[in-house]
Order: C-alpha cells, then structure tokens, then sequence
C-alpha cells in the first residue's frame, strides 16, 4: 500500500497531524493499535500552566517564550515562541472545524475544576464544562450538585467542600430512572458512558431535567457530571433548555464522554477529507534503508508493507506503549530510535508521588525540526510528535495536550514545506 505520509498512532497528535495533511489534499494513512491518552480527557486542553521552576504562568504564550531560555530542550522551544503561538490558533480552530466546540486563549490561561472540585489552569475548554477566568472566584454563589443514585465516578461531597472554600452554599441531589434501574443491577455497569447511552433518550431527559428543576430551586446554577450526550450531539444543549439555569458539566473518573467523543469526532474529521485509519492494528517494524524509512510492517496486514515518502511517530509515550522502559534504558520499539533518559535508574524517579520525576521528560530524540535520530544520525523521513517527545513534563508543566497539538502541525507543516522544496 502506497500513501504520502503514514503515521503511527491514532492519538491527539497523530489525528491532528494526519488531518492537517489531509486538509492539504495528502494521501495519509493512519495506523492506531488501541485507545489513546485522549479517551481519557478532561475536556480541557492544556497549554503551558507552570515554568519548570514551578512559577505559575498566566500567559502560555509568554512562558513558552521563557522556555527557549530555561528549557532549550523543551519540544515548544525547538518549535519557537512564535511559531508556537501561531500553531495554538491553528490548533484550535482544528478542534472546532472537527466538531470539537473549545474556548479559550494562548495569551491567558483559564481554570478548569477537576473532578475533585480543584482549579487548575488550562487553555482549551470543550463548551459546556465549568471554568473560571480566577482559582479564587466561581461563577455563582449558591449551586446544585446533581449525581445519578448510585454512579461512583463522580464526588459531590469534594466538590462541596472545595467551592465551599470559595463562600458557595451547595445542595446536592440525585436523579434516578427506570433505564437506570437496568444498569445498576451490575455495579461494574455503572459507568458514565453507559449512564449516558440512557440520557440520549428524550424521556429520560425530560425526568432529568423535571428533577434538576424540582432540586435546584432557588440556586444560581447546578452542576452535572459529563454523562450527557455520547451519541447524540444536541443532548446538552437540549437539557439546558429544558432546565431553564446555568448547567455546568464537570469531567468524572474515566472512561471519559467528552474524550471518547473528541476521539471519535478528530476520526471522523480525518476520514472525512479522505484518510485513511487502520484502527487496531500496530505497526511491527520499519525498514530502512540510508536513513530513509521505506516501508513499515503491520500485525494485521503480514506481508503488505505500508510504503511513504514520510512517516510520522505519534504512539506516545509509556501509557501507549510507544516507550517501554527495560530495567537499564528506555526503549523506542518500532524503530528502535534514540532515547533521551538518565542511565541510573535510581534517578528515573523519585519516591514523592507527586514530585516532577525524571522519567517524565524521557522520551523519542528528536533535532530542531523533530526529526529522529538513531545511532546518532538524523533520520531524513520520519518525524516524532506527541507524548512520546522527551524534553517536557507533562503533568507537572501542564502541557500534554498543547505539546501533542503544536508538535503535530509543526511536523505536518514541515512536511508539506518538504514537498514543496
Ligand atoms: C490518562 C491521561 C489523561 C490525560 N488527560 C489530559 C487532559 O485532560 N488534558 C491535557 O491537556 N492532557 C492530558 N493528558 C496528556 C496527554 O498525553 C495528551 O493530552 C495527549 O492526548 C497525548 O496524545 P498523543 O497522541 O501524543 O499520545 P497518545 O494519546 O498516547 O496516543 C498514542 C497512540 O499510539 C498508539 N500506538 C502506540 N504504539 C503503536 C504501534 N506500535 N502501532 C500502532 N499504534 C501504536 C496507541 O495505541 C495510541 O492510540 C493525559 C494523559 C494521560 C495519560
């Protein structure tokens, strides 16, 4: 099989990379082996939320720009202050071409609340999600945490207890129907997006929404977990009009609606303009031949190499299995391309959970224009993006998902530039 670019890895990078190519009539194939890190999405996209030293940043755009000094090996700063920037606005209007409805600015970070009832700042927010321009201020005085009788996934207790910090009285309620009667017989069943199969229904909504109104009489606004709308795109939408206050829908543990349906919706996207995905399928080997990738290998397609003129590394980092660590390195294992990690295992991590590990910022070596390397010597047509890049922390920086989008039209731009040349 023949294509023009293929990638490996079906994730927010590869998705986002694979349909920036394809936009630009790029024949682009996809080959994905599971679920990716955005199923299990918060429904915000972080950008940059903290300096390596730890200094809060208000302003991505300013802290990216800080990067190029005090992390040079930071995959925004081998991108560029600028050039950052300009892929953000892209990035994001990327995500709404998709289907994906974000809000939010480079230049000013927003307050997402966690599932646990935390401000944390962020950039992209899919609509319908609580945010707050401040951690200290929330957007009503006095709300209504509603929960389904017996979900587990979600805290309202938590909740109350962080925005009670902030001076809001909270009342909680809980909705039940016969539909969920039927789920609930299995408690392992009771999960958001089974829950939320059952809110697709018209009738169902209507009983949620006559009991948020009987509920949250006399509050400012109520609070629902993300378990409205996994097929049915109008769900919310329909379920604020009926209820006739603010709705804010807060993330829960996984499995995550607003993640499944962002993956389904970037799938959609990239199908939609003509590429192809190879879903459940993982890509084996690669031959190469002067540092130039020929062809890869598949599981499920044996003998049929898939051939490119480029080929893109999106398979993330150890979550996905794109880096395995062995007891003494850290392993690249489709091209067996250079790592970047410390030797000692000792300092790969410490015992402080939340303390910035080391292992974090392991990852694919790239040069400037993100290009791998193996043995030392840059390889001509393949490209890293994603989690899998070393140089950045995502959880203790806050931004893994702005890492995955920039790097993926970065990489999809200099290919393109690469044709053109
Ligand atoms: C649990 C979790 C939750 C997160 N939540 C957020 C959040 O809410 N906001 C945020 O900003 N960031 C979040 N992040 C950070 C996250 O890393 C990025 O947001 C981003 O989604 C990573 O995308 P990616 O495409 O680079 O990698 P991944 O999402 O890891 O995708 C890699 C893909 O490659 C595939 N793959 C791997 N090896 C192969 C192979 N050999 N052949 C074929 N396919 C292969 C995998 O199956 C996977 O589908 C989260 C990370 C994790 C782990």
């Amino acid at each position: 099989m023949k294509f023009d670019t293929v990638i490996i890895g079906g994730g927010l990078a590869g998705l986002s990379c694979g349909i920036r190519l394809a936009e630009a009539g790029r024949r682009c194939a996809i080959v994905s082996q599971g679920q990716s890190a955005i199923h299990f999405s918060s429904g915000s996209f972080d950008l940059l939320g903290q300096l390596p030293d730890g200094t809060p940043v208000e302003d991505p755009a300013e802290g990216i720009a800080a990067l190029e000094k005090c992390a040079p090996e930071h995959p925004y700063a081998r991108i560029g202050a600028q050039a950052c920037e300009r892929y953000a606005e892209a990035a994001r209007k990327l995500l709404c071409e998709a289907g994906i409805p974000v809000s939010g600015s480079p230049r000013r970070n927003h307050y997402r609340i966690t599932p646990l009832g935390m401000a944390k700042p962020t950039w992209l927010t899919i609509d319908g999600y609580l945010t707050t321009p401040s951690p200290e201020v929330l957007p009503f005085r006095s709300v209504c945490i509603v929960n389904v009788e017996g979900f587990l996934d979600f805290y309202p207790e938590f909740i109350a207890e962080a925005f009670r910090r902030h001076g809001v009285s909270c009342r909680f309620a809980s909705v039940n129907s016969p539909d969920l009667e039927n789920i609930r017989r299995n408690p392992s069943e009771m999960r958001s997006a089974n829950i939320a199969r059952v809110f697709d229904h018209e009738q169902n909504l209507d009983r949620l929404a006559a009991r948020i109104r009987e509920a949250a009489r006399e509050c400012e606004a109520v609070i629902l977990p993300a378990i409205i709308g996994i097929n049915r795109s109008d769900a919310f939408e329909v379920l604020k009009a009926k209820v006739d206050l603010p709705l804010y829908l807060l993330p829960t543990l996984p499995p995550s609606i607003p993640g499944i349906k962002a993956q389904q919706a970037l799938q959609h996207r990239f199908r939609a303009l003509g590429g192809e995905y190879f879903l459940g399928d993982s890509v084996l080997s690669a031959e190469v031949e002067k540092n130039r990738v020929k062809s890869i290998r598949t599981v499920n397609h044996g003998d049929i190499p898939f051939e490119a003129e480029a080929f893109v590394l999106a398979s993330g980092s150890f979550f996905s299995r794109g880096l395995i660590a062995t007891p003494d390195r850290i392993v690249e294992p489709v091209f067996g391309a250079d790592t970047d990690f410390v030797p000692n295992r000792t300092e790969w991590y410490t015992e402080h959970f939340f303390d910035r590990h080391n292992y974090e910022a392991f990852g694919i070596r790239t040069d400037r224009s993100l290009k791998l390397l193996k043995e030392g010597s840059v390889m001509e047509n393949l490209y890293g993006i994603g989690a899998g890049l070393s140089g950045f922390h995502p959880v203790q920086e806050g931004c893994g998902a702005g890492v995955s989008l920039i790097s993926a039209l970065f990489v999809a731009d200099r290919i393109l530039n690469s044709l053109k040349s």
